[in-house]
């Protein structure tokens, strides 16, 4: 493949011509992919063309892909309140050095999103920032995400805001959580929830099961969350039958058995949807001891989670910080039923949920250590990795991060809801990886001022060489 482009230029300008040739395409809105070229002119994506024959000889997968720019639904940008640990500048450039072209932020911010004010505040530092990435917010579903009353939601559903989230804690009160799906659903929009049963996660520090034993860290149950889908989808059962419109998506979804609600539930025709985050599909709860292979490494020949200190696969020290994240990592089991519900669809879209932290919430004992991983920069080579073991098909994995999410948002994603991506005549909104080419996770190489990825030191496959949103540049390497 070929890449002609004209001389760089800084982030924010319009891409002023760009042709690749002899590249595979992805293209999820029509169900398409293969050896094709595309050509941007002034910003447009000018032509696409599907290569045939003799011409696409020589042209697989396996190199430089052309895709949508990718779309996560869930990432903490920490502004207003904790732009130590990142800014929308920096989480806008490191979604760009991560393939995302359009992220949505949730609002555990401080103060918390729960009013316009807060979110013309975070609009603006995106527009300072120069970034093209389109940057949408959620917003809260309680007055300072307090869980006690509800917050303005047509205010917020006026200022433009893309559902609802109280995400950093559930909503616990289960009146609330039916008053807001019911108030989110007449004005179009969902509720997303993390579902966690606080009352069974209190002090809880690793996935409940022989790990969190042999560590002796105290379990989290499984059923914490388990237990909090089945009251979400209960709620949701009783509040459609008033509210047609009322829709709810579970994120960051992390067990067997939650995935078999949501299943379920979708087959009875229930508005719910849901997303898995690259950690939960790839990482497991045995990293905690210091194993540091694939989810699907783990696994034996039945399905069932291996031994690591039986398999002498312990390689790194144990206790890593960066590896305390809420939910906790699970099972490979557990990790093996969020791969399959992204196969079968269960899973709807692939959210980062990425989430950095200071050094100082980080370097300290890891049950007081700070949940959450600075993700949205490994995302793609993390599910590359699952698609390089046969574990998911690339259309699969391309399809989560692009128009998965987009459905999800419905009229509220870029380009309303239409299709993603790879359209002639309309701005490029495109990501240009090598699928070949591995990369190393440093800390100076990441973008995010969150460098809690227990991910630093590990090649991934996957380079991005080039993230083009709404015709202007958001990230080009060095030597593309
Ligand atoms: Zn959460």
């Amino acid at each position: 493949m070929t890449v002609e482009a004209g001389a760089p230029a800084a982030v924010g300008a319009r891409l002023a011509d760009l042709e690749i040739s002899r590249a595979w395409l992805v293209d999820p809105a029509s169900g398409r992919e293969g050896p094709g070229e595309i050509v941007v002119t002034d910003g447009i994506l000018e032509a696409i063309t599907w290569l045939e024959g003799a011409e696409a000889d020589g042209v697989d997968a396996a190199g430089v892909i052309v895709a949508p720019g990718f779309l996560d639904l869930h990432a903490h940008f920490r502004e207003p309140g904790n732009e130590d640990a990142e800014t929308v500048a920096t989480g806008l450039a490191a979604a760009a050095h991560g393939g995302f072209t359009t992220v949505c932020v949730m609002p555990n911010t401080t103060p918390a999103l729960d009013e316009p004010s807060v979110l013309a505040r975070i609009r603006d530092a995106a527009e300072a920032s120069g970034s093209p990435v389109t940057l949408l917010a959620h917003g809260a579903v309680s007055a300072g995400r307090a869980g006690e009353q509800l917050a303005a939601l047509g205010e917020l559903a006026d200022a433009g805001v893309v559902g609802f989230s109280d995400d950093g804690a559930p909503v616990r009160s289960a009146p609330l959580f039916r008053n807001a799906l019911a108030y989110a659903g007449m004005l179009g929009l969902q509720i997303v929830d993390h579902p966690e049963d606080a009352t069974l996660t209190e002090g809880a520090e690793a996935n409940e099961g022989l790990i969190a034993t042999v560590l002796g860290l105290r379990g989290w149950p499984a059923a914490a969350e388990a237990g909090a889908v089945a009251r979400d989808l209960a709620i949701l059962a009783d509040v459609v039958r008033d509210v047609p419109g009322a829709r709810l998506h579970l994120t960051h979804l992390s067990t067997a058995r939650s995935f078999e609600l949501v299943r379920a539930a979708k087959a009875r025709g229930l508005p719910v949807t849901c997303d898995v985050t690259p950690h939960h599909l790839a990482l497991t709860e045995e990293w905690l001891a210091g194993a540091r292979r694939w989810s699907w490494e783990a696994l034996d020949d039945d399905g069932a989670a291996r031994d690591p200190w039986r398999d002498a696969a312990i390689t790194a020290a144990p206790f890593d910080p960066s590896l305390r994240v809420n939910p906790p990592l699970r099972s490979a089991v557990d990790a093996a039923a969020c791969v399959a519900a992204l196969a079968d669809g269960t899973a709807d879209a692939i959210a980062t949920d990425h989430a950095p932290h200071t050094e100082v919430d980080k370097a300290v004992e890891f049950g007081l250590a700070a949940n959450g991983i600075s993700g949205i920069e490994t995302a793609l080579g993390v599910v590359l990795a699952a698609v390089d073991a046969g574990r998911l098909t690339l259309a699969t994995a391309i399809a989560a991060l692009t128009t998965g999410p987009a459905r999800i948002l419905g009229d509220r994603a870029p380009g309303a809801g239409g299709p993603c991506g790879l359209v002639e005549g309309q701005p490029a909104d495109l990501v240009v990886f090598d699928r070949s080419a591995t990369w190393r996770v440093e800390a100076d190489i990441l973008a995010s001022k969150g460098k809690n990825s227990p991910l630093l030191g590990r090649e991934l496959p996957g380079s991005v060489l080039l993230t083009v949103a709404g015709g202007r540049i958001a990230y080009e390497a060095a030597e593309a």
